[in-house]
């Protein structure tokens, strides 16, 4: 049962129902919290039809995890959800928020247009927690999009497994294409790295993966080729299709934070929310998990993981912060 009167503050506004999102949501409601979880509904792993590895549920398909995840906070009285887009986080002034019962003076108003009919949302929070996941940028390679989820994927930990033995192929124009290279030799030993133009692997580098019999192939891509839906190949931007039926690809991440507007928050050099140990960003308040913090993506378990971690810090800073004695002993 969801509780109904949602103007009334919320301890927390959740922004994202992923794992790690609906994971800190039941831990929350569980302290007592009035919580409520905003979702727009596009979770970054939709691309694909079953996630491996999340301890008992292995092979469920990602939708079904969210609903089961979803039914669970719903089951409690304080828990709120909201299909909606997040456009706006405003902090409260701190004479708003000592108004409206937030006793550290710290409160933020979170603006949301509905979605699927769903009607616009507007919560008055004590504490944000960002768990909006990553907004991904594939290669611009005009069929990648066809294949991704199916034949390449990005998580080499998910969906390895599955392509042992296949001939591979890796794509990818970051720095970190040596050592994906190196994990994914685990699962097949015909793997080309196609670096598509891009100078991210040295020769030293390039000499080491020979070594395990990993080939790097350096010239541009001009695209994805198959027949129907099945992937057999990449295409070279001078015409040579090099076969292979599938494998991974480095997409370019961004964390899609444009609704805090102009409030400064800090980011890695990859873009991601950087968070202290306790989860809570460079913003008073605004807390952040999942995906969308440093190292970036990982796995379903790690998200949820990590949103239960933060979940309790959140909940300490709150009664702390009621308190008036400080987020951490000095
Ligand atoms: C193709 C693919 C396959 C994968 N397979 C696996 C696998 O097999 N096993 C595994 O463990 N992991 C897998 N992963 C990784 C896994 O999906 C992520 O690690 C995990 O989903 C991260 O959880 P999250 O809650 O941080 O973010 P997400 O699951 O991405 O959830 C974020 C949510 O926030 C919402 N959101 C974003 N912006 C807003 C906004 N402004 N307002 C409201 N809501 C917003 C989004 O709609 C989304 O629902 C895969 C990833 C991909 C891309």
């Amino acid at each position: 049962m969801a509780a109904e009167d949602r103007t009334a503050p919320v301890g927390v506004a959740i922004i994202g129902g992923g794992p790690a999102g609906l994971s800190a949501g039941l831990q929350l409601v569980r302290a007592n919290r009035r919580i409520a979880i905003l979702d727009s509904n596009r979770p970054r792993h939709s691309a694909t039809l079953r996630s491996h590895g999340f301890l008992t549920r292995d092979g469920i398909s990602p939708l079904e995890l969210r609903r089961l995840g979803r039914e669970e906070f719903e089951a409690y009285p304080s828990a709120i959800t909201a299909q909606a887009v997040v456009r706006e986080v405003l902090p409260l002034a701190a004479e708003e928020a000592l108004a409206v019962g937030f006793p550290d003076g710290i409160g933020f108003r979170v603006r949301a247009t509905g979605i699927r009919g769903a009607a616009d949302e507007t919560f008055v929070a004590r504490r944000v927690l960002l768990a909006a996941g990553l907004t991904e940028e594939l290669p611009a390679l005009p069929m990648i999009r066809a294949y991704y989820g199916t034949a390449l994927h990005s998580c080499v930990e998910c969906d390895g497994f599955e392509k042992s033995d296949e001939p591979l192929a890796l794509i990818g124009e970051t720095t970190d294409v040596f050592s994906r290279a190196l994990l994914i030799s685990r699962f097949s030993s015909d793997l080309i790295v196609f670096t598509n133009g891009a100078d991210t692997i040295r020769a030293e580098q390039e000499a080491q993966l020979a070594g395990i019999g990993v080939r790097v192939e350096r010239r541009a891509i001009d695209d994805i080729v198959g027949e129907k839906a099945e992937m057999t190949g990449v295409r070279l931007a001078d015409g040579e299709v090099i076969p292979r039926v599938g494998g991974f690809v480095r997409p370019r991440w961004h964390a899609p934070v444009e609704f805090l507007g102009e409030l400064p928050i800090a980011r890695d050099a990859w873009g991601l929310v950087s968070v202290d140990a306790r989860g809570e960003s460079s913003i008073r308040g605004v807390y952040a998990v999942g995906d969308i913090v440093p190292p970036g993506p990982q796995q379903l378990i790690i998200a949820a993981g990590n949103g239960a971690r933060v979940a309790a810090k959140l909940n300490l800073d709150m009664i702390r912060g009621a308190l008036g004695v400080g987020r951490v002993d000095d």
